[in-house]
């Protein structure tokens, strides 16, 4: 962006549009930021720093001026495992004591420990595939390995709402990328269709009985991004695949996160033997970064082992329930209060629609008076005129929680403050 389009964009946009309040004041910082002048934040929950996390889920903001203890509406603690677990914790501290924080090497020149092994050979069992490989960062796991999979002279299929790590992987390809629909795979030497499990930004769930049919029938190959699903849904909490129904066979390579349900860090995909031995042996991210923490997969085997019920108690098969439970309330709440929801059952995704950009940092601003914290979402993670708070429902939250909550956005309570 040049000076003399930062400087139009500056002076014509919020008169243009006649959004005085946060939007354009955030794009003017944007402008700003790239030319390094300082820059600063509305007062929301978006620019507050979150000084400590407690076990119930809600989170302490630390602001200028005061501390703010927040129920946390928009975290991916789905299952509650962050923060602090009675299981998980102690684990991660002996692993900690063992392996240390970091490997400080890359998988392939010392930093594969038993705990990296361990964990692969869970997930593959979890997701219901013959193997699986795991990264640092879930973002590097959909943009490193989309280029180590398709080409010059491939098709990849992506949906338009995919997450922006997909759409890096997917740009970074050289393939050629269409938008979701196409209906002949005859000039391209390979198709992959890309989709979520659940949309992060949405909280819709594919339609991964549909696009399975389609790609078997156009020989296309599907990879499935599940950072929002995986052991979120489904009964065992194995995602999308085990909700809707669908044979794992039929998806050839599933991804997914382990910043959502397992409460840790990092990403994995998991596939048949010789798809993983060749990303392994292909794959820049994994040949040249550093592995993921001890500590992190030592989280997730145990996050993993509660759910599964290794840990002797049937607390996994619980937390699953009570995010159903928790999401399908909340879900049905906002919809009889009136408000537009997006979103399937299940889902703990639920965006509040608020459409005008205008209205986020009122909305965010007076949840936050009342203690309560939401993402909220515009563009470019959304259309413009399609923004809206993104709530996340967690295992963690009590049903008094979330009554307070939605007394927090209720449009009655908004009104009687106003007046
Ligand atoms: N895929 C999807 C669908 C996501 O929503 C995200 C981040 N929320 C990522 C990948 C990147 O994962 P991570 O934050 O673990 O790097």
């Amino acid at each position: 962006i040049g000076w003399w389009h930062a400087d139009t964009l500056q002076a014509y946009a919020p008169i243009c549009l006649g959004l005085e309040d946060f939007y354009f004041r955030r794009l003017y910082w944007r402008i700003q930021d790239c030319f390094d002048r300082p820059i600063s934040g509305p007062p929301d929950a978006w620019f507050d720093v979150v000084e400590r996390v407690s076990t119930d889920n809600n989170k302490k903001l630390k602001r200028t001026t005061k501390i703010n203890r927040c129920l946390n509406l928009g975290s991916y603690n789905y299952l509650g495992f962050a923060a602090s677990d009675e299981y998980c914790t102690p684990c991660v501290i002996e692993s900690l004591k063992r392996f240390s924080l970091s490997t400080c090497s890359a998988r392939v020149d010392g930093g594969t420990t038993t705990l990296h092994n361990e964990l692969e050979e869970r997930v593959a069992n979890f997701v219901g595939k013959p193997s699986a490989l795991v990264f640092g960062m879930g973002y590097v796991t959909n943009s490193a390995i989309l280029p180590v999979l398709v080409g010059k002279g491939g098709l990849i299929i992506s949906d338009s709402l995919n997450h922006n790590s997909i759409v890096n992987g997917a740009r970074g390809s050289g393939a050629v990328i269409r938008v979701f629909q196409h209906n002949t795979h005859r000039p391209w030497k390979k198709i992959i269709v890309v989709v979520e499990g659940i949309y992060s930004m949405e909280g819709d769930l594919c339609k991964l009985p549909e696009i399975v049919a389609i790609c078997k029938k156009y020989k296309a190959y599907i990879y499935l991004d599940e950072a929002h699903s995986i052991g979120a849904i489904g009964n065992t909490g194995r995602g999308v695949c085990e909700l809707l129904g669908v044979d794992t066979a039929d998806v050839d390579i599933m991804m997914g996160t382990f910043t959502k349900s397992f409460g840790s860090c990092g990403g994995y995909i998991a596939g048949s033997k010789e798809l993983i031995q060749y990303v392994k042996y292909s794959c820049p991210a994994h040949l040249y970064a550093s592995s993921i923490s001890p500590p992190a997969a030592q989280q997730i085997i145990s996050a993993l082992k509660v759910l599964l019920g290794e840990d002797g108690s049937s607390r996994g098969a619980q937390k699953l329930a009570r995010l159903r439970e928790n999401s399908n309330f909340f879900r049905s709440q906002l919809q009889k209060m009136g408000f537009e929801v997006l979103g399937d059952n299940d889902s703990p995704v639920m965006p509040i629609m608020l459409y005008n950009p205008a209205k986020i940092p009122a909305f965010s601003r007076e949840c936050l008076k009342r203690n309560v914290a939401v993402v909220t979402v515009c563009f470019p993670a959304t259309p413009l005129l399609l923004s809206r708070a993104r709530i996340c429902i967690s295992a963690a939250h009590t049903r008094e929680d979330l009554i307070n909550a939605l007394e927090v956005v209720s449009p009655d309570i908004a009104l009687q403050h106003h007046n």
